[in-house]
């Protein structure tokens, strides 16, 4: 029988793994191998994907790729008897010296700076730790070539040292950018040392990315997380026979409540200023296995090649054997050695009985299993874990996974727009009055040139204080995707949601940048990078600016109350409906010509919920407020000063009366025709919409320094054209950051043609809307 057959509740064991490739290495790397035991926890509430329990963590996978995977019923085996292990004293730095071998004795020169990669599974604690390690002195950038968040710091209190922090993954095999990336940091940049970190409840899974990184053969420590609830659940490790196994220092941590961090610096900074790497790296276990003779052929054959192409000996081997074409291609084998490889592949998989890929799986989860039975005491079941499972019987359960779905999001956006985001904005706006009025009459009093008062006035302190007072409602709505995301919500609103995100070709983990895009487009263009699939990627990317964000809402909320101010709710909602709307019918129209391809397997963990920690939300807080702070003092505020200029003075630069005969008319009143069949002809509304591509936040200030006052406009506008304008506004190019954005994940050519697209669905959409307005008022 296949896994898919399998019923709820009963446990089966895997005779094999079907499919090919990249795709089933990435089956192979979660766990899912021959031999392991697999119990079916639940189906989503549309009925797929399913999720499983395999090597005591949660995974989902589709029912498809359920399908490829042979299975054998078996009864559930009893539980294991309880050891006990007494708790162990932790000897402390340097273990006496016995796993830092001093062979050289030679350590670093001081001046070296101690570059470290900061590497571990997702949700293992990473972003805590670092934030734990660096306090303040973060600095946020990009890995050259690929957007992908790069965060680097200075070690509190270490001088001369940098630690990077390397994206989550789960496995060094090329399957997703994120993979392919740390992979080549690690080996192209060299760090003196890597810190692997490794969430204690869930050892197993999180064990086999260490034994890849330790076939790297570079300084390394082992950092122990969530030490505390391990502990706090009758659980224990004995991190001496631990470090016995691994040969590399195990450091017990709880990088949320700052326990054990001091240690691990030190072995850190010892390991690196010596340069002493895991003395254990062959992990084929016994030295009669057919993986083991297979993997040390391979490892002479390919000595000289791998050492010139400076990639780790044994590391190399094990992805040859896996049958990794990438690494393949950087040693310049010649055909005869390359033949000799396959010859000796195919002798290990008749010997194993096992594929490759399959083998190499094998060896490092029985290596694992070996390790987890000498040194782990597993809590029996955590408070943690019966608290997550309490959680999931509403969040993902049959009937209330969805409309909790619903009720959660709703919620977190009505707090934001309605309560905490809208209250702390009036008290901006009212406290950015106040400061107007101050220097409005500081200024009159000092009678300073007429000029200069209308530019600090009008300009600056109308553009940049209408912008200035959505920064609560930002911060807010980013609070609480911060908070969904910590808590470990968002991965079971993918697995929720992956059956209908499927039927618009797209996968259950796109929820994550479309949700995010809701915020601000840069961020959800950038979070796709997570997703594997190369064709989701682009999907996603391409529909993640339909969902409307913050940046709009000043627009939004002017136009409503001007326009709408009965129906204000309505209108604001229909207006992210319709974005959703559009966005919908797109991805059906890419899903039937551009983006046909395969569906990828969704196979993703879903860990335990945990309490979001406040460090790591107040640190995501501050960087998005002082993004924001920034464009608003930046493009926003030269913006301002340069509509400024353009409407106050003409062609021969006189200061003009009115601003009909000012530069910017006449610019605008080039572009303002192509308007004019949507309601909005008016050159003062093309000119925001123009100015508008720099930040849709300036779209408000703009019209506020164009038009003076509310009643001007409501003079120029009809309703139908608002409505049309709205729409426009909502569906146009996305602002230059986010189409930069998309240029650094997609590329020039796509950038362009989301900048045309839009506009020229936002163009159609608002005419539709126009005109049917104009039909229903009639
Ligand atoms: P990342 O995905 O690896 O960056 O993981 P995060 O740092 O975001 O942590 C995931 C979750 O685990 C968060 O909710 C943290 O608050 C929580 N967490 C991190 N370290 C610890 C720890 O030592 N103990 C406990 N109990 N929770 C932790
Ligand atoms: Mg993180």
């Amino acid at each position: 029988m296949t896994l898919r057959e399998l019923k709820i509740g009963k446990t089966a064991v895997i005779l094999s793994v079907g499919g090919s490739g990249a795709l089933r290495q990435h089956l192979l790397d979660m766990g899912l191998i021959q031999g392991a035991e697999v119990t079916v926890v639940k189906y989503a509430p549309m009925g797929d994907p399913i999720e499983l329990k395999i090597h005591g963590y949660e995974l989902t996978i589709r029912l498809e790729d359920a399908g490829k995977i042979e299975v054998k019923e078996i009864q559930a085996s009893a539980k294991k008897k309880k050891r006990n292990i007494e708790k162990t004293i932790h000897p402390g730095y340097g273990e006496g010296g016995k796993y830092h071998e001093r062979r050289h004795e030679k350590p670093l020169p001081d001046s070296e700076i101690l570059t470290f990669a900061l590497v571990g599974n997702q949700n293992s604690g990473k972003t805590t730790l670092f934030n734990q390690l660096t306090g303040a002195s973060q600095h946020v950038g990009n890995f050259p070539g690929v957007t992908v968040d790069r965060k680097d710091g200075v070690i509190k209190g270490y001088k001369n040292t940098l630690i990077t922090d390397l994206p989550g993954i789960y496995s060094m095999s090329p399957y997703s950018r994120e993979e392919i990336l740390t992979r080549e940091f690690l080996l192209k940049e060299k760090p003196k040392g890597i810190i692997n970190i490794v969430d204690a409840t869930n050892m197993e899974r999180n064990l086999y990315l260490t034994m890849q990184l330790m076939e790297l053969n570079m300084p390394m420590v082992l950092a122990l997380n969530m030490m505390d609830e391990l502990l706090e659940n009758d659980g224990s490790v004995r991190v001496n026979e631990m470090e016995a196994f691994l040969g590399v220092p195990v450091v017990p941590i709880s990088a949320s409540k700052g326990e054990g961090i001091e240690e691990l610096v030190k072995h850190a900074i010892h390991v690196a200023k010596y340069q002493e790497c895991p003395t254990e790296i062959d992990f084929c276990d016994d030295t009669d296995s057919a993986i083991h003779r297979g993997l040390h052929t391979v490892m002479h054959l390919i000595d000289d090649h791998a050492r010139e192409a400076g990639i780790p000996i044994r590391f190399v081997a094990s992805k040859i054997m896996e049958g990794d074409g990438r690494i393949l291609r950087q040693l310049k084998l010649s055909r005869n050695e390359k033949e000799t490889l396959e010859h000796i592949a195919v002798q290990t998989e008749e010997e194993t009985k096992m594929d490759r890929a399959s083998a190499i799986a094998d060896m490092r989860f029985s290596f694992i299993n070996k390790v987890c039975e000498a040194t782990v005491v597993k809590p029996q079941e955590s408070k943690e874990r019966i608290r997550s499972k309490k959680m999931d019987r509403i969040l993902t359960g049959k009937y209330t996974g969805i409309p909790a779905f619903i009720g959660i999001m709703g919620l977190a956006f009505w707090l934001t727009f309605n309560v905490i985001g809208a209250a702390l904005q009036s008290l901006l706006e009212a406290g950015i009055t106040w400061l107007t009025a101050l220097a409005d009459s500081v200024m009159t009093a000092a009678r300073v040139n007429e000029a200069v008062h209308s530019l600090v006035i009008d300009g600056v302190f109308s553009g940049v204080g209408g912008v200035l007072s959505f920064l609560p409602i930002i911060v807010t709505l980013f609070f609480f995707l911060s908070l969904l995301e910590d808590s470990g919500y968002i991965a079971r609103v993918a697995f929720i949601m992956d059956k209908l995100l499927r039927k618009l070709g797209l996968s259950g983990r796109s929820i994550v940048p479309l949700l995010i895009g809701f915020g601000c487009t840069v961020p959800g263009v950038m979070a796709s990078r997570t997703l594997p699939s190369e064709r989701d990627r682009k999907m996603t990317i391409l529909l993640t600016p339909f969902m409307s964000c913050t940046a709009k809402l000043p627009i939004y909320a002017f136009f409503t109350e001007a326009f709408f101010p009965e129906h204000a709710a309505i209108v604001m909602i229909g207006l992210y409906v319709f974005g959703i709307v559009i966005g919908i019918l797109l991805a059906l129209i890419f899903k039937g010509t551009m983006f046909k391809g395969e569906p990828v397997p969704f196979v993703m963990e879903l860990p335990n919920y945990r309490m979001p920690g406040a460090k790591n939300v107040s640190q995501l807080l501050w960087e998005k407020a002082k993004d924001f702070l920034q464009r608003a003092f930046t493009i926003i505020f030269i913006a301002t000063i340069v509509i400024w200029f353009l409407q106050s003075f003409d062609l021969s630069l006189n200061l003009v009366a009115d601003s009909k005969d000012s530069i910017l008319a006449v610019i605008a009143g080039v572009v303002a025709p192509v308007f004019t069949p949507l309601g909005f002809g008016d050159w003062r509304i093309s000119t925001s919409l123009v100015i508008g591509f720099l930040a849709k936040e300036s779209v408000v200030s703009t019209l506020a320094v164009l038009f003076g006052s509310t009643e001007a406009l409501l003079g120029t506008l009809t309703t139908a054209g608002a409505a049309a304008l709205l729409i426009f506004c909502l569906l146009y190019t996305p602002c230059v950051a986010a189409v930069a954005s998309v240029k650094r994940e997609l590329g020039g050519k796509w950038a362009c043609a989301v900048v045309l697209g839009q506009c020229v669905i936002a163009w159609v959409a608002a005419f539709v809307v126009y005109s049917v307005v104009l039909m229903i008022l009639i």
